[in-house]
């Protein structure tokens, strides 16, 4: 039997329960090594989510030496860094898990062909998705553009069960040398200091597994309610996880179907939204347009404003738009790299609609804030939101952001936690926002909290002209 390393490369899996490329490659019975790449899609990442990759890498780490592994650092283009790893070591073997979005779909395919060619055993793995994309189809052959009858295909779909961490992996002769994290500056770009952000991130396979038992046991039964209060916690908070895979949607799977069967009146929804997440992938697969530009075509020539530097764009972005609702969204996602469901399509629906500005311009911020960006949901709910996108809420619908905080936060309690200004006593949360800006936006608590830049009537009274004079 061959007794040649199997290099795994780690990219959006940053665990080792439920991971079948590691799980291949510990059964193989060959010593595993485990590899991160630093490559170009790992360097065009956002600022916020680069340094959670960073922190989930590092975590990662850890984890394996208390399994006496390592996981070894190289940057470079990921086909000459793999080349040379597999010269440096002997490998005969590399797995890794699936990725979809076009940019790492291209260089995985070109790298497995080439990786072949050198006589390498290149295999890729299913772990990051529930239901491959390719795998679900209408009845006529085609994809889904609407998420209910996804819903209903894939509902009763078995769902393989989760995959044990290895208890052990089996180390080589040799370790190959790594490169050390901190030279790779991954919080570089963190205008408001990774600090801030910090104490507000998940971090890590085991924290997300307590979570998720914390949110079935105790959340998950109110769900239906509570998941559209922004002030409560009262969902699983696990999308920074599932981003990174620290947490596989496998396992979301079975605890809320487990949910759903002691009966758990919320779990059923919570299925639902992860398969809101599905759906987004499949959508990214059949149309990976749809990150870049309007799903629906006829959208190119509706008059939004594409200039990112306006003061109203700027206003919105700063959190200082006059909206309430709007402005503490804006301010969460600033100091914790997070944004409540409600809150993003608040927000979305105020820059798209009653700013009229293009939604390429909030996808890019969110990118660049997110510390649970994720490419093919960001990209799902900014079209969604605009109106451009495959089973979208219509243009007409416009949220009245006013109206919506009565319902969702009626004693303004997600207010006071992000909005200082007009307070005696502002909260801390609502202070840390001014810790966290960059000083060129010259804002202070004290100032007095800004008139709407675009009232919530008289915005959505533009954004309906506007889409009544294209003719729709
Ligand atoms: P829960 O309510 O606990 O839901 C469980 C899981 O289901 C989530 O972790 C997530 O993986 C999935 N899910 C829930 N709602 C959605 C949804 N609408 N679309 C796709 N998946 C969903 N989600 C991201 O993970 N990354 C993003 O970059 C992102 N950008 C968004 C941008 C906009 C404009 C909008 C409207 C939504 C975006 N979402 C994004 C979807 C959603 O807001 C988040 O997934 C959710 O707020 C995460 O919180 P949670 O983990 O507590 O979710």
């Amino acid at each position: 039997m061959s007794t040649s390393p199997v290099l795994v490369w780690f990219r959006r899996d940053l665990r080792l329960s439920d991971h079948p490329a590691l799980n291949a490659a510990v059964k193989s019975g060959n010593p595993v090594i485990p590899v991160f790449i630093h490559d170009d899609q790992v360097e065009t990442l956002g600022a916020a989510p680069k340094w959670r990759l960073g922190l989930g890498i590092d975590h990662l780490s850890e984890t394996l030496e208390g399994l006496n592994s390592r996981l070894i650092l190289r940057r470079g283009p990921a086909l000459e860094t793999l080349r040379t790893l597999v010269q440096e070591t002997g490998a005969g073997a590399v797995f890794w898990t699936r990725l979809y979005d076009p940019a790492a779909v291209d260089r995985d395919t070109e790298l497995k062909a080439a990786l072949k060619q050198d006589g390498i055993d290149a295999r890729s793995f299913g772990g990051h998705l529930m239901f491959e994309p390719w795998t679900v189809e209408t009845k006529t052959g085609g994809f889904y553009k609407v998420y209910t009858p996804f819903w209903n295909m894939v509902k009763n779909r078995d769902v393989d069960a989760p995959l044990s961490a290895p208890a052990k992996i089996p180390a080589p002769d040799a370790w190959p040398s790594s490169e050390a994290l901190s030279d790779w500056n991954m919080g570089a770009a963190m205008d408001r200091g990774a600090a801030v952000v910090a104490p507000y991130v998940r971090l890590g396979e085991a924290a997300a597994q307590t979570r998720l038992s914390t949110f079935i046991d105790k959340i998950v039964a109110r769900y239906d309610t509570t998941r559209d209060q922004p002030a409560v916690d009262g969902t699983s908070g696990l999308s920074e996880n599932l981003a990174l895979g620290e947490i596989s949607p496998h396992q979301c799977w079975h605890a809320g179907l487990r949910a759903r069967q002691e009966g758990k009146p919320g779990a059923e929804t919570f299925l639902k939204e992860l398969v809101w997440r599905e759906f987004a992938y499949h959508l990214m697969h059949h149309t990976p347009r749809i990150l870049t530009d309007n799903w629906k075509e006829g959208w190119d020539s509706f008059p939004w404003n594409r200039d990112e530097t306006t003061e109203a764009v700027m206003r919105w972005q700063q959190g200082r738009t006059g909206i309430q609702f709007v402005d503490a969204a804006m301010r969460e996602l600033y100091v914790t790299g997070r944004m409540h469901n409600r809150g993003r399509m608040i927000v979305a629906s105020y820059l798209t609609k009653h700013l009229l500005s293009d939604w390429k311009i909030g996808l890019k911020w969110f990118e660049g804030c997110l510390i649970d960006w994720d490419p093919a949901s960001n990209a799902m709910g900014w079209q969604w939101s605009a109106g451009s996108g495959p089973d979208a809420t219509p243009y007409f619908r416009v949220f009245n952001p006013v109206t919506q905080l009565d319902k969702f936060d009626k004693d303004r309690q997600y207010v006071k936690r992000w909005i200082a200004q007009g307070r005696r006593a502002p909260s801390e949360t609502a202070l840390s926002f001014y810790d966290a800006i960059p000083r060129a936006w010259g804002l202070s608590g004290d100032q007095e909290y800004p008139a709407p830049v675009v009232a919530a009537d008289e915005g959505r009274k533009r954004a309906l002209e506007a889409y009544e004079n294209r003719g729709f």
